[in-house]
């Protein structure tokens, strides 16, 4: 007997319930992954994101190999692909993970459409708590985070599963060679589960309350592309800081049950990917050339340059940095968030739909945040979160002579380097004229 093991999101061998119950149910298993013709359609297949999944792939190829196995790529559409293989290997069963994006959630349902009865979905592989487990009374998710983290602590989640010893793969099935592509971010890091768990374990979570918000310590865990493709599992995770305890690991798993929530809106809300989750504006300001100034790290402001400098060198961005200049764009200049969060996923490596337009409408006051008018200054979070300037100087060379917290004022400085002059008075931030709308 044959079963296919589709991979999705979850390109790993520890902790994958998908490839587990594949494995328990057939004596051969296809690992399968299909490089979608209609992802890349779409345009989220940018080149970041393409260099860091090729190295995923190229893992779990050798992750299978070494039990015995080997996985399949195939190039295609999913569905179709996936039901050409049923079809070839005569599979009794195909599993997969259940997806949230609306993208997802159509594959599924033309995935059932094509195999019937012979498909298997498994919930909480993409997350730690699968969409929909815990509801607020007469609701189909929660729209607030803290209750949600309350839910969730009390939840009953399923443990990590064991990676497979041994995985064999029926002969005659054909694949891709999975085609090199360049990144677009110099400093991009590698794909791969086997890279994923060396991060993890060479980082230390003891340290991360204090240390997650400084921006030059840069101490927080850099996992997240890891987890947005699955090389590690968010159940894996959590289970190994409650293990470990302590203020630091209790910080860190928050910060799971923040990606949790997220994809349990956009499960229950997919066209939020776009649409406000709480419309509150039809006048956003529009000028391109500040949006391009924003984009170019080229505001004025050195903490927001330097945040969308790390984005465009890294291909990723510190949490604190994505705030920022988030907020810079939505509330100070009072732009089309829709604009900033595209641009986001043209580089993110851990480039994710729930995590960043969810993130982006809390920060622009038309999602889930309890308090929607806050507005980050960015002079105030440069001295918060960069005291001594040590992060600008690290991404913006024209400011790197500029010693200690004067870094964050260049318009004071005696001798103006080469660098912008600021592109909006903060006091007239136009959020404030913004709003009523
Ligand atoms: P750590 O601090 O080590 O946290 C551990 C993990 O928790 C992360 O890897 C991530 O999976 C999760 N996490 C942490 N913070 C958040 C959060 N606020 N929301 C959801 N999950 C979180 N994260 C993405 O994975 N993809 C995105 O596309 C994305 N876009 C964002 C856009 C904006 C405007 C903002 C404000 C945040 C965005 N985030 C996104 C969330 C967060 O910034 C990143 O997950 C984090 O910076 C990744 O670094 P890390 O792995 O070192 O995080």
């Amino acid at each position: 007997t044959v079963s296919i093991a589709l991979f999705t999101q979850d390109l790993r061998l520890h902790d994958n319930p998908v490839l587990r119950a594949a494995l328990a149910s057939a004596e051969e298993v296809v690992p399968l992954f299909v490089l979608d013709e209609s992802v890349e359609a779409t345009g989220f297949a940018v080149p970041n994101r393409a260099a860091f999944l090729a190295g995923c792939l190229a893992d779990l190829d050798a992750g299978l190999r070494a039990r015995g196995g080997r996985l399949v790529v195939r190039r295609g559409e999913a569905v179709a692909e996936t039901a050409r293989l049923a079809a070839l290997t005569g599979a009794a069963e195909v599993h997969v993970a259940a997806g949230v994006s609306a993208f997802a959630q159509r594959r599924e349902t033309r995935l059932r459409e094509a195999l019937g009865g012979r498909l298997r979905v498994h919930d909480a592989v993409l997350t730690a708590l699968a969409p929909g487990a815990v509801v607020p009374a007469g609701k189909d998710h929660y729209a607030v985070f803290t209750p949600y983290l309350r839910a969730w602590q009390r939840a009953e989640r399923r443990g990590p599963v064991a990676a497979p010893r041994t995985v064999r793969v029926p002969a005659g099935v054909e694949g891709v060679a999975v085609p090199a592509t360049a990144a677009s971010s110099p400093g991009l890091a590698e794909g791969g589960e086997s890279v994923g768990r060396r991060l993890w374990q060479r980082w230390s979570v003891d340290r991360y309350e204090e240390l997650h918000d400084d921006l030059a310590g840069d101490g927080t865990s850099r996992l997240s592309p890891y987890l947005h493709f699955g090389c590690l599992s968010a159940t894996e995770l959590a289970h190994l800081a409650g293990q470990r305890g302590g203020a630091g690991a209790e910080a860190f798993v928050r910060q799971l049950v923040w990606r949790d929530f997220h994809h349990q809106v956009l499960a229950a809300r997919p066209e939020c990917a776009r649409a406000d989750y709480r419309p509150r504006n039809d006048g956003w300001h529009r000028d391109t050339a500040e949006l391009d100034a924003w984009k170019a790290g080229r505001t004025g402001y050195p903490i927001v340059d330097a945040g969308m400098r790390q984005l465009a060198h890294e291909g990723w961005m510190h949490n604190r940095a994505r705030l920022l200049t988030a907020s810079f764009l939505a509330k100070t200049l009072y732009q089309d968030w829709r604009a900033g969060a595209a641009h986001f996923l043209s580089l993110l490596v851990d480039g994710d739909i729930a995590n960043n337009q969810l993130n982006w409408q809390w920060v622009a006051g038309t999602g889930t945040d309890t308090r929607p008018n806050r507005v980050l200054n960015p002079l105030a979070q440069a001295r918060r979160f960069d005291p001594d300037g040590a992060y600008v100087r690290r991404w913006v060379p024209e400011l790197a002579h500029v010693p200690g917290s004067a870094v964050h004022r260049p318009w004071l400085l005696d001798r103006r380097p080469d660098y912008p002059g600021p592109i909006v008075d903060l006091a007239v931030g136009r959020f404030q004229q913004g709003r009523g709308h």
